[in-house]
């Protein structure tokens, strides 16, 4: 079951990559496992999947404890608060929601402890919405300017959490703002800034996504199922 909706999912990213002229090698898919048990991740693993996403610290830290005997990588794509970034730096490879100094510092100074350098994207709000994170994209330079100072950070692009509507459509002016935003990013050079990712689109608009430029898709419905909460 899963492997079949693994397998479909794969087959609609190289259709994607393909109708728009992109190597089918530029999109890893982020399985995001938030909600579902370690059998789940495990019957995706045997399917070939090694990267999922989680959103919640404490469900990823036994989760991710559960799961310690397979070679897996994890991202974390939820809201990040600052008292937490101690378990995020020794869990994920990638955090895709960085949107303020003051969490960076934090995840910098842990990072630092640990003597690790800290692959991070900054999450952006281009709908401008009330109940989502992220930064604005007008503030986004500086603070992806200040982030670039700390050195046990390094940013590697950007990630967005786009308004929610039904056609794909309609979702995808936002993500090529978040594309040309990195564009602009990208052209100031700034030492030790990548903007080589971009992390948008899931399971209702990843298409849409691959085809404005996303490098990172996080898909869980259509991999896993619904959730129950
Ligand atoms: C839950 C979640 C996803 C996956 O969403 P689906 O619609 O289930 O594919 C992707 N990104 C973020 C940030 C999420 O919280």
């Amino acid at each position: 079951m899963i492997a079949d909706r693994l397998e479909h999912i794969c087959s609609r990213i190289r259709t994607s990559t393909a109708s728009c002229g992109r190597d089918p090698g530029s999109v890893r898919l982020v399985a995001v496992t938030k909600t579902h048990p370690a059998d789940a991740v495990r019957e995706a693993y045997a399917a070939g999947q090694t990267l999922f996403g989680e959103n919640y610290v404490q469900e990823a830290r036994e989760k991710i404890a559960a799961l310690s005997d397979l070679p897996l990588h994890w991202h974390f794509i939820g809201h990040l608060q600052s008292n937490k970034a101690k378990y995020a730096v020794d869990l994920f490879d990638l955090i895709h929601t960085v949107d303020s100094l003051k969490l960076a510092r934090e995840l910098d100074k842990q990072a630092a402890k640990r003597g690790k350098v800290q692959q991070i994207l900054v999450q952006v709000n281009v709908g401008y919405e009330q109940t989502k994170s992220g930064v604005f994209a007008e503030d986004c330079l500086d603070l992806v300017q200040s982030i670039a100072l700390l050195s046990h950070l390094q940013i590697l692009g950007l990630m967005t959490l786009p308004p929610f509507f039904d056609q794909p459509e309609r979702v995808r002016p936002y993500f090529r703002r978040l594309r040309e935003l990195a564009d602009g990013i990208r052209a100031e050079n700034l030492p030790g800034v990548r903007m080589e990712e971009l992390s948008m689109g899931m399971t209702g608009d990843f298409t849409a996504a691959i085809e404005e430029g996303a490098t990172l898709v996080r898909v869980g419905t259509a991999i896993f199922g619904e959730r129950k909460r």
